[in-house]
Order: structure tokens, then C-alpha cells, then sequence
């Protein structure tokens, strides 16, 4: 798709350009309309075309091709005429009016878990990766692929993830590309003070023979919620930066804002999402390689353009939490294609309806075009970037013309207690709602929750549960320590009950079990814990001692 489609974008025309106006509004649903007439029309000739018989068969059966002629044009003018107006209704630009599930979503993101997230991520707390306890002390690029032990963000957020339900291989991906780094020591790194759409990111193909850094492979990590609805091929995409960078970016760059505070907004919208239904397809991803020159976002749309004909649209989170004069307030950098401003208006629709309480500069003309979203902007797909009040814009704006940036932007300083954290909750809530809202929530995957009984047989213990309609299978998992400790799956099930023979007799057992729809991401939430033990029979008390006693 072209930048600016027909042209109806072009600066001159952009007097007067605010989200709410209607004008914009159906000149985008015009546009659409007519794209759908176009392709509808295409793919009708094309069927058509695909239908005709090779030469000689159509002089054998001249007769019943002109009646087959006149009925394909009729079906033609029905479908082209029938069709248009629902593909008009289908197409109206998304409204993230209020809606009960995203309610629901956004009162279980919580500011205990988003700081959690961010100290995980920033190197302040252990965290479990493998067998062992690591901090993640850096996420610059090379070090996230080369093997560094203080820099394993990328096998942690695989495990939570996985942790999540999200199935390596289906639902949980690598999306490969080739970095071609070149260290020179003076990189060029990604500044946010490049303004504009056209920002054009950094060459990544460079090529030095034998640099021992371009052997290795970097990755973008990708969650996929596959839709329920109707509109299950479109997809809507929200994106994190996960690399981070300093002047010590080997070994000390904790990036808190620069961007844990983003990757904190996408586990928490993996950590949700699995529990309802969205019509739309939902895409997570951590992109890594940004602080290079979007490196990783570029890669992901180079090899995926079919991809790109299907995006609704992409909320970028990257870097927002410091707001020193705590006036919550935020910049949206939105740019001026149509698509983008939809996204835009989502995400204020959404602070308005939940209540959440920022202000934002809205910013079309001069949108900062140096993070991920710029790569999505580049293919003519609509995006948008949350940043925090970076620039003094307009005072009309919602910022009133104030500055508050955070001068530790790209520094060993970048640490959580810079951070205010009613903005950073709040703008976390906002942008796991505007993805929520434009996916079109369906409801919960599961209306109720398994409720379990634990009963100790003679060698084994039984767990039941009520059947929970709609679940196809039911994942039971299993802890040896308490109802609060690690739990593992011990096995999926498709029947209401799970007989364990695994067990040694005096010990506690703990039980949870979730029920999950195959063939997509949807789960119930975890059921009570139910704790049994299978005692040693009180046979064996009696008769050691009536042994004795008979000697
Ligand atoms: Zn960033």
C-alpha cells in the first residue's frame, strides 16, 4: 500500500486534521470501500478467468458456455452489488467504545505486577532462568545472542511466555534475521530526536567477512492469539522494543524506561489476553535490534509482506513512565496516515472510557519517527508510538507546551526509581486496552473456572472437577511443596478426571487444573488448590508388631 493512499494525505490537505473529525473519518471509509470493490471485482475476474475451458472444449460446447457466459455475468453484477454495502458496514473505522471484557482485562493489570516486570527486566531483582537465578544486567542486541550470562532476557521471556500456555512453535515464535553487525565502537545508535515518517533506519546488511559478530543470528519474539470471530484474519499488532543500550551497553544498561516499561505492557497483555476471545487475531512482539536502527522491525516487515495487507493497526510502546512533574502526561506520535490516526483515537478513547487519567500531546505533522512503529509506517500500515512527554509541542496540546524528559534516557541511570508509577500504570492499562478494544473482545474463553476435590485412593490420588462447557482439554498440574509453590503439568486430560499413580505414600500432593480450548490460545483461569496424601495403610502398623511378637 502507498504511504498515502489516493493522495488524500498530502500535507497541503492536512489543515484542520484532529481525530475526531468526520471528514477524515469517511473519506478512510471511502477509501476502503473502494479497495474492497476493487478486490472483489479482481478476484471475480480472476475466478472467472480460472473457470474457462482450453479452446477445443469450448467449440464442442458452444451453446451451454454462452448460457454459462450470461449466468457468470449475472452473479457478477449480484455479487459486486449485494456485497459492497456489508463489506461497507464490516469496514467502519474501529471505535473503541466501552466494553465490559476490556473492563475486566484492565483491573487485573496491576501496578504490583508492572514494577515487578520492569525490575525483572532491568537487572534490579533475580529472576529464574533455566535451572539458576540471573539478573538481566544488559539487553543490548549482541549481548542478548552471544551467549552473555547477565544478558538473558531473551531465554527468560521465552520461559514466562511458555509459562503463559503459549506453545513454542505455533503460538510462540522466533522471527530469525541477520543483524550483519558491525562494531566499530562508534555506533550510530537510535535517537529519538529524529523526527518524522520518512526516518529511514540504519543499514543493517553492511557485510565484513569474518566478523565474529555476524555469525550470530538475532531474533524478534513473537506471541500469536489467533482470532474467534468472523474477522479472524485481520490482525492487530502491539510492539516492544526489548533491547536496550548505554555507554557501558556490554555489561550495565538497564533500560527500566528505555524500554522495560514497554515489554512490561506486553507480558501484561500475554498475561490477559489468554483468558478471552477476540474476533481479530492479536500479535505480541519484542523487537530487539532497535537501538541499532530498528533492525528487528525493519527484518519483520521485509519478511512478511502478505502480512502487512492484513494489520489494523500497531500500538508501539516504547519508553513512558518518567514523568517528573507527575502531570501524566504522554505524547502519542501518530503521524498523519489515515490507518494511524484510527489507532490514535482508539488509544484516547480508551484513556477516556477506563478513566485512566492521562493527558497527551497528539502528534500528526512532526511525529518522532525513530522507534519500531516507523518500519510499519514505511509499508503504508497505520501505527502509532507512546512515548513519554519527550518534546514540548503546542500549548494547546494536552501537555500545555511542557517538556519532561528523562535525562537518563540511554544511560546506566535508566533505573525504575526514576520512574512515577501512577503514569506508567496508567499508560500500560491504555495501551493493553486499545489492543484488547481493536482485536473486538468476544468474551471469556470460559464462563466458569474448575472447581477440584483431591481424594486418596489406596496407591493413588483421584482429582475431579465439573466438566466446564466448551473445553476440550484440561491441563492438570501439580506442586510437592504447597498451594503457593512452582507447579508443573503433569498431564492434559480430555475427560473431568485425573488418576495419579506417580506418588510416593506420605507425601502431600497440591493440585490445579485449567481448562484450554485446542487449536487456539484460550484458557480458564487456574481452579482452587487441592491438596491430598495417601497415608501408609494402617495394616502395616498392626502387623510388623504381631510379627515380633510371634518370634
Ligand atoms: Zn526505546
Amino acid at each position: 500500500m502507498p504511504l498515502n493512499p489516493n493522495g488524500i494525505c498530502s500535507p497541503t490537505t492536512l489543515e484542520g486534521w484532529h481525530p475526531s473529525n468526520a471528514f477524515w473519518r469517511s473519506r478512510k471509509k471511502q477509501w476502503k470501500a473502494g479497495l474492497k470493490v476493487r478486490q472483489l471485482f479482481s478476484s471475480q475476474l480472476s475466478t472467472r478467468t480460472a473457470d474457462y475451458k482450453p479452446a477445443r472444449q469450448i467449440k464442442q460446447s458452444k451453446e451451454p458456455m454462452k448460457k454459462s457466459r450470461i449466468v457468470l455475468v449475472f452473479v457478477l453484477f449480484v455479487l459486486i452489488f449485494s456485497t459492497v454495502p456489508q463489506e461497507v458496514t464490516a469496514q467502519t473505522p474501529p471505535t473503541c467504545g466501552y466494553d465490559s471484557n476490556v473492563e475486566s482485562i484492565l483491573a487485573e493489570v496491576t501496578q504490583e505486577d508492572v514494577v515487578q516486570w520492569i525490575r525483572n527486566f532491568s537487572g534490579e531483582d533475580f529472576v529464574p532462568i533455566g535451572v539458576s537465578q540471573k539478573k538481566i544486567l544488559t539487553r543490548f542486541s549482541t549481548q542478548l545472542f552471544n551467549l552473555n550470562v547477565n544478558a538473558l532476557a531473551y531465554p527468560y521471556l521465552g520461559e514466562q511466555l511458555r509459562s503463559f500456555g503459549f506453545e513454542e512453535g505455533t503460538y510462540l515464535t522466533d522471527h530469525a534475521y541477520t543483524p550483519n553487525y558491525v562494531p566499530t565502537g562508534t555506533e550510530n545508535m537510535i535517537d529519538l530526536h529524529n523526527v518524522g515518517e520518512d526516518y529511514v533506519s540504519s543499514d543493517r546488511n553492511t557485510k565484513v567477512v569474518g566478523n565474529p559478530d555476524q555469525t550470530t543470528t538475532w531474533k524478534n519474539k513473537v506471541v500469536t492469539i489467533p482470532g474467534h470471530g468472523p474477522n479472524a484474519d485481520e490482525i492487530v499488532l502491539m510492539t516492544a522494543h526489548m533491547d536496550s543500550t548505554s555507554p557501558q551497553r556490554n555489561t550495565n544498561a538497564p533500560g527500566a524506561e528505555d524500554n522495560a516499561s514497554g515489554v512490561a505492557a506486553l507480558m501484561e497483555a500475554a498475561r490477559l489476553f489468554r483468558f478471552y476471545k477476540f474476533d481479530r487475531t492479536i500479535k505480541i512482539i519484542f523487537f530487539t535490534g532497535e537501538e541499532q536502527g530498528l533492525w528487528g522491525s525493519e527484518a519483520y516487515v521485509e519478511d512478511h509482506p502478505a502480512e502487512m495487507d492484513n494489520i489494523i493497526g500497531v500500538v508501539n510502546l516504547d519508553m513512558f513512565g518518567y514523568d517528573n512533574d507527575q502531570d501524566m502526561c504522554i505524547e502519542l506520535h501518530v503521524g498523519t496516515m489515515p490507518d494511524s490516526n484510527q489507532v490514535g483515537t482508539c488509544f484516547t478513547e480508551v484513556n477516556t472510557n477506563y478513566n485512566l487519567g492521562l493527558a497527551y500531546d497528539y502528534v500528526t505533522n512532526g511525529a518522532i519517527g525513530a522507534s519500531d512503529h516507523a518500519s510499519f509506517w514505511d509499508a503504508g500500515v497505520g501505527a502509532i508510538e507512546v512515548l513519554e512527554n519527550f518534546q514540548a509541542h503546542d500549548e494547546s496540546f494536552g501537555c500545555n507546551g511542557t517538556q519532561d524528559r528523562n535525562p537518563h534516557y540511554h544511560q546506566i541511570t535508566d533505573t525504575i526509581d526514576k520512574m512515577y508509577m501512577p503514569a506508567t500504570l496508567a499508560t500500560v492499562k491504555a495501551g493493553v486496552g486499545s489492543v484488547a478494544s481493536l482485536a473486538l473482545p468476544m468474551g471469556k474463553c470460559f464462563a466458569t473456572d474448575p472447581q477440584i476435590t483431591a481424594t486418596p485412593q489406596t496407591e493413588s490420588i483421584i482429582v475431579n472437577w465439573a466438566e466446564i462447557e466448551g473445553a476440550d482439554v484440561y491441563n492438570v498440574y501439580r506442586s510437592t511443596t504447597s498451594c503457593a509453590g512452582s507447579f508443573t503439568q503433569v498431564a492434559q486430560v480430555s475427560t473431568n478426571s485425573y488418576k495419579d499413580v506417580d506418588i510416593d505414600l506420605e507425601n502431600d500432593y497440591f493440585y490445579k487444573v485449567q481448562a484450554a480450548e485446542t487449536g487456539a490460545v484460550c484458557y480458564s483461569q487456574m481452579s482452587n488448590c487441592a491438596v491430598a496424601r495417601v497415608e501408609v495403610p494402617i495394616f502395616f502398623d498392626i502387623f510388623i508388631p504381631l510379627v515380633i511378637a510371634g518370634e
